[in-house]
């Protein structure tokens, strides 16, 4: 049985959909008998929904090439 510490390291491979059967299928029953995780999850999903629209598609090379040399002057 999967725990709650389990599905939140696993969220990024299960939207990627990078799990095997086996564990998808243990993720869906910890989500159905975890009010706790299913929100977890669902809240993910519209966090990286969100950056991926908003950060990466909205911004050009050059605006991410200077984020990048911002971050590697520190
Ligand atoms: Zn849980």
């Amino acid at each position: 049985m999967l725990t709650c510490r389990d599905i939140q390291r696993l969220a990024s491979a299960l939207e990627d959909g990078d799990l095997g059967w086996r564990q998808k299928i243990n993720v869906k029953i910890h989500l159905f008998i975890c009010d706790h995780c299913r929100q977890f999850i669902r809240q993910f999903f519209i966090i990286r929904q969100l950056s991926e629209k908003s950060v990466v598609k909205l911004a050009s090379d050059e605006e991410v090439q200077s984020i990048i040399e911002k971050i590697n002057k520190k």
